[in-house]
């Protein structure tokens, strides 16, 4: 393939890197476990990479069976002693301290995310981190407020939860999971992903400088291990889990026919869906946004996109033009559109599915840029000729991978677009209201979104259909999750 240098493409801008200078990051980080940050029982660590150097950038605890067991320890004696018995305003106000420290300190998390994660900055700084502040403020409200909003339920919280997140928005997901848990009067053991861990121990650190009760928040860090100890722990009253659907599936097996509640948010294949009376050039920065956005590491990614026949030239001629622009590189530099892929792994696994593409017989279309040459990339990759045997119309690829169909009319695409194992979102584009009420009332998806895409708010119940997950968090419905109801 044709690959052309950076001063022939169409943006040349100079760069524009983010200064680490006030970055400050421990050589190594422990467990934060009753409000202290302490040592892993076995003594071991292991390293967290900069995606897109390759440099590591810190050590951090691997946790053990033995490390739960201290977490479990220090959230039943907060849980039982502090935080179930405390007033619900002063539980709230804790929550609402922790919002705004998120916001004081927003600048250095962002970078954090973005140097341990390789997500551009201008997503770590404009959505991430502003969301997860949100998600704080959002649930401070409800604090104390938990009777109007179940009125003669005698809401009650569970106890003491474990909180398992993946790497793909790493103090969102911490955020996500930790509100809401607080503000029912639970107490929490969370366990970021292996190679994100950096901000969930930098929000260990502000939690601790927040004066939240010892032991309300425990960090543990470490691999899948680490989070089945916490699933098989006897002594823990619900599991809420973000991740891959194969996870999920062992954990559902794991937890039936025990006492714990748990929730699942799972994978998902989208589908993006074209109407022919759209705003095309609206609806191709959507489709975009959609699959590139965050290197297609979005659980809800567009991956699927659906083109009414009579536009499918003039959509994929708009989609080839703006995939030339996509700047590719440093996810410190704000003029970034598409940072690292967050590990090795996965990105064996992306290009894995792209050779399975072409083997199938779809045809390949990347961007011309050029990569870094050291660090995890792949290149913005739409694939045309697909049909829906495909494994790539079939199966979540989580990176910035489309697959490109086409269709006639309604019917047909609501049974190619329902036709896979997944319901997590949808994204329709029409001129049309009526078209789009249709749709959403036929469309097997937890999330619909409607000439828009990847819109996130925390009063909006969010989860999924079918193999995408199990119950719902966010909004009021997130909120009955994490407590007993009459
Ligand atoms: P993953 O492999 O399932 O890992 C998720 C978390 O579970 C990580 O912290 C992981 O630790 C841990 N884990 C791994 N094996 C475990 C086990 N047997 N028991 C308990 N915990 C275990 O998923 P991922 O690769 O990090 O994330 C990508 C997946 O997450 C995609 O499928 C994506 O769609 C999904 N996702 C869903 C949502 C949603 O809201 N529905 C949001 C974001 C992502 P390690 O880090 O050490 O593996
Ligand atoms: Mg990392």
């Amino acid at each position: 393939m044709k690959t052309k240098d950076k001063s022939e493409s169409s943006w040349n801008l100079s760069p524009a890197p983010e200064s680490t200078d006030h970055i400050q990051l421990k050589k190594r980080y422990e467990h934060f476990i009753n409000g202290k940050f302490v040592k892993p029982v076995k003594g071991k660590y292991f390293a967290t990479i900069n995606p897109a150097t390759e440099v590591k950038l810190a050590e951090v605890a691997e946790g053990t069976i033995e490390d739960v067991n201290k977490a479990v320890n220090a959230a039943r004696s907060a849980y039982e002693n502090v935080w179930s018995v405390m007033p619900a305003l002063e539980r709230a106000k804790y929550i609402y301290r922790i919002a705004r420290m998120i916001q004081e300190r927003a600048k250095e998390f962002a970078i954090i995310e973005s140097l341990d994660g390789g997500k551009p900055i201008r997503e770590s700084r404009d959505i991430d981190i502003p969301l997860a502040a949100n998600h704080f403020f959002y649930h401070a409200g409800w604090a104390d407020k938990l009777e109007y909003a179940f009125p003669n339920k005698n809401p009650q919280p569970l106890g003491v939860v474990g909180q398992i997140i993946p790497w793909n928005f790493p103090l969102l997901m911490a955020s996500w999971k930790i509100a809401p848990a607080l503000a029912t009067g639970n107490t929490v053991i969370l366990k970021p992903a292996e190679t994100t861990p950096l901000t969930a121990l930098k929000l260990a650190e502000l939690i601790q400088d927040s004066g939240l009760p010892d032991g309300v928040v425990n960090i543990i860090t470490g691999a899948g291990e680490t989070g089945a100890a916490i699933v098989n722990h006897p002594e823990i009253n619900k599991i809420a889990f973000t991740g891959s659907t194969q996870v999920g599936k062992i954990i559902n097996k794991t937890v039936a026919g025990t006492q714990k509640k748990v929730t699942l948010e799972l994978g998902g294949k989208a589908a993006n869906i074209i109407f022919e009376d759209a705003a095309i050039d609206q609806a191709v920065e959507g489709i975009v946004n959609g699959i590139y956005f965050n290197q297609g590491h979005v659980c809800c990614a567009g991956s699927r996109l659906f083109v009414q026949e009579s536009i499918f030239e003039t959509v994929v001629k708009k989609l080839k033009h703006r995939l030339e622009s996509l700047i590719v590189g440093d996810p410190l530099d704000k003029n970034t559109d598409v940072g690292a892929i967050n590990s090795k792994e996965q990105l064996k696994t992306i290009n894995d599915y792209i050779e399975i593409g072409k083997q199938e017989g779809a045809l390949m279309y990347q961007s011309s840029c050029t990569l870094p040459s050291k660090g995890n990339w792949c290149k913005p990759t739409l694939f045309l000729n697909v049909s829906q045997s495909h494994t790539i119309a079939q199966e979540e690829i989580f990176g910035p991978v489309l697959a490109i169909q086409t269709f006639r009319t309604i019917e047909e695409v609501i049974s190619k677009a329902n036709n896979t194992p997944y319901g997590l979102s949808a994204g329709v584009w029409t001129d049309k209201g009526s078209k789009i009420f249709n749709l959403t009332h036929q469309l097997q998806a937890g999330v619909i979104w409607a000439n828009t895409y990847n819109k996130f708010d925390p009063a909006s119940p969010f989860g999924g259909y079918k193999e995408s997950g199990l119950g719902r968090e966010g909004g009021l419905h997130g909120l009955a999750a994490y407590l007993n109801l009459k």
